[in-house]
């Protein structure tokens, strides 16, 4: 099938009272653990690049390994999905590609660091929707602020100062008219999430559970969102590495947000752990090893089982079948039908 709209995986994941994972990645491995993943639990798939990875591969690779994803996994439903956009322009570079869902990460400015103010958020974000929707394809904005840097963005601030405030999103989903909105609950980018198990006190569930009741219909979208497992950090380090002890989401914690509105779940330090922990081993009790595949095949294959255990515990197993693509000209026509906010 072709690629399809993340708005409609969403909506179907809110009918199945489920949520889906969305994996980034940056070369051919990573997108071949998702997909496989994918078609060992009947899931559908998101596969995410940030501005970061689009760099790396040089876009066109991207698109093309994305093009063979898509021709070789026909039962999947796979949406492209561009994370983090700090402009509307990249955002627009992102749908000219073929990404069918962008996210315009209005909460900061440009440079991607500097926290932004919230007339500012809704104007790009309002401006990705229109030119988006006209062609069918999806829209994820933020509101509040995220702590941590991943891949050169994201702001250096207390992930506690910056909470998504449950009126203003109201009324930012109702200025802009997105699809998806990520919220900021004490969750930061990257590794260092937090120095022990998380209490409601650092990640602040309940704020999910506000938002969702003023806003039932909205798809909510958890960033940070990886579990930074135990057994990983000990593989790294066991082989050579030198990770701080940390802490990240509990799945539980996910599941809970699940339960209450969140459809889409970003998860990229997990797989970075996965490939990393793997690859040590390899040197480690292979020193004589210096072919590739000898350390990229067990990368590969610790990231898919990384994968899969998410993909099973967000309850996406099994859906991959339950819904024919419906094409993005079909939800260009949609969009143009809603009203518009003033
Ligand atoms: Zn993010």
């Amino acid at each position: 099938m072709p690629m399809v709209s993340m708005r409609q995986v969403l909506d179907e994941a809110a009918k199945g009272g489920y949520g889906v994972g969305a994996f980034n990645v940056n070369n051919m491995e990573q997108i071949q653990a998702i997909m496989e993943a994918a078609r060992e639990t009947k899931s559908p798939a998101i596969v995410q690049a940030s501005r970061g990875a689009r760099s790396y591969t040089n876009d066109r690779f991207l698109y093309h390994l994305m093009m063979a994803a898509v021709e070789l996994y026909p039962e999947i439903p796979i949406v492209l999905h561009q994370d983090h956009g700090n402009s509307p322009e990249t955002c627009k570079s992102a749908i000219d590609m073929g990404f069918t869902s962008v996210m315009m990460d209005g909460s900061l400015m440009p440079d991607g660091k500097t926290p932004a103010d919230f007339e500012y958020n809704v104007r790009v974000t309002k401006e990705v929707c229109e030119m988006a929707h006209e062609r069918g394809v999806t829209v994820e904005g933020e509101l509040g602020t995220l702590g941590g840097i991943e891949d050169g963005h994201g702001a250096d601030v207390d992930p506690m100062s910056h909470l998504t405030d449950p009126d203003q999103a109201v009324e930012f989903v109702e200025r802009t008219g997105i699809d998806a909105l990520a919220v900021a609950i004490g969750t930061s980018h990257g590794a260092y999430k937090f120095s022990k198990k998380p209490t409601g006190e650092v990640l602040v569930m309940s704020r999910i559970e506000e938002i969702h009741r003023k806003l039932p219909n909205c798809h909510m979208v958890m960033h940070g969102s990886s579990s930074v497992p135990q057994d990983l950090q000990d593989i790294i380090n066991k082989y050579g590495g030198q990770m701080k002890q940390t802490y990240g989401v509990p799945v539980e914690e996910i599941q809970r947000g699940i339960k209450n509105g969140v459809r889409k779940i970003n998860v990229d330090t997990d797989s970075r752990m996965a490939i990393t922990g793997a690859i040590r081993k390899v040197f480690v009790e292979h020193p004589e090893h210096f072919d590739p595949r000898d350390y990229l095949k067990p990368a590969r294959a610790a990231m898919q089982a990384v994968v899969k255990a998410r993909m099973l515990a967000f309850g996406q197993a099994g859906h991959a079948g339950d819904y024919e693509p419906i094409p993005l000209a079909s939800f260009a026509e949609y969009y143009k039908q809603q009203p518009v906010a003033v």
